[in-house]
């Protein structure tokens, strides 16, 4: 049995702490009241996530969750439907938002292995309004698939499937709550990733380390309404400098997820060797293992020896690397999973 302080925390790249850099930030940051758009440093943050997505404005929102969800509702019609990505988090891991907050119905899609949705697919299922049907209303993608494994959607992949939509009169919103996984493991911009795509949402606090915050970038008059309806979702904020600024030095860390992405792999390649377990090569920070025992046991006896992760499946763990784990915890974590 290993003390609970000294276990290696893999459930997610959320659970890092803000370093000192970022809590010296946070306290020296100039503020003033966001809705007045009077914060200076949240202007700021927003000016360059912009900048860094490829995109005329962002909006700064409390959460990944809720900056999908302004999309949705800022680029449909109540009564529409979104195609989705059947594995997609937008679909299947925010409380039905879709439906609750933007009043459409999710028409599903197979990305496959990868999460990769075809130009092929969404035309066959793209709907076109009449007396009886809704109408396609948004497509949503999703890169890195958090799901699939934190693949990394090529950015043609990205382009084709936004311009099929485009060519049937159809917005795009991606998902890119790990978008700077994607570039890093494409070794592209940010903003290739983004260039077919109406808008695009991205954590900063997830493998670049702030302790809260996402943002929704797009054009001028998409973020002016999605303002409006991030007031009407209860998100609009205040002194919100002081979380902005840590957010500000996360925005400096996109070339560090090569590190995590690296101890993915020896992680992966560690937990493969293992009997009973399977690893495939990670394409960014997530590792899924496939277990021969149920994976809700799996993990009860990691935890106990002193390893975290969380359930994908009822065979299937998710372990995620983060700036909080090096290589010798990533060396621990596998030991101690060979051992059990
Ligand atoms: C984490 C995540 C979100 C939601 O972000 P929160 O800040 O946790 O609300 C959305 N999409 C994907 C793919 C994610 O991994």
């Amino acid at each position: 049995m290993t003390d609970a302080a000294d276990a290696i925390d893999l459930r997610s790249d959320t659970v890092t702490r803000p370093s000192d850099e970022m809590r010296t930030a946070a306290r020296d940051a100039a503020v003033g009241d966001d809705v007045y758009r009077e914060d200076p440093t949240v202007n700021e943050l927003e000016a360059r996530a912009a900048d860094l997505l490829g995109y005329e404005a962002a909006l700064y929102v409390p959460s990944g969750t809720m900056g999908n969800q302004v999309a949705a509702r800022t680029h449909t019609e109540r009564g529409q439907e979104v195609l989705v990505e059947r594995e997609s988090h937008v679909y299947k891991w925010e409380l039905a938002g879709l439906s609750q907050h933007a009043g459409l119905q999710a028409r599903t899609v197979d990305g496959g292995p990868r999460g990769a949705i075809s130009p092929a697919q969404v035309r066959a299922a793209h709907v076109e309004a009449d007396g009886h049907r809704p109408g396609t209303g948004l497509l949503t993608l999703e890169n890195t698939h958090n799901s699939k494994g934190g693949t990394a959607l090529a950015p043609e992949t990205v382009d084709a499937a936004a311009e099929a939509a485009h060519d049937l009169g159809v917005p795009v919103h991606l998902d890119g709550a790990r978008l700077a996984n994607a570039a890093v493991a494409r070794d592209v911009p940010l903003s290739r990733l983004t260039r077919e795509v109406d808008s695009t949402m991205t954590c900063l606090s997830k493998g670049l380390g702030a302790p809260v915050g996402s943002v929704l970038a797009g054009s001028k008059p998409f973020v002016e309404e999605a303002r409006r309806v991030r007031k009407l979702f209860g998100g609009g904020m205040r002194q919100a400098g002081v979380i902005a600024a840590p957010g500000l030095a996360a925005l400096e860390n996109v070339d560090r997820l090569a590190t995590d992405h690296e101890n993915a792999r020896r992680l992966a390649s560690g937990i493969d060797e293992v009997e009973g377990l399977a690893a495939g090569e990670p394409e960014t920070n997530i590792v899924l293992v496939e277990t021969a025992t149920p994976a809700e046991q799996f993990l009860e006896r990691a935890a106990e020896a002193g390893v975290l992760g969380v359930a994908f499946d009822e065979y299937l763990v998710r372990f995620v690397t983060h700036w909080d784990v090096s290589a010798e915890d990533v060396d621990r974590a596998v030991d101690r999973i060979a051992a059990l």
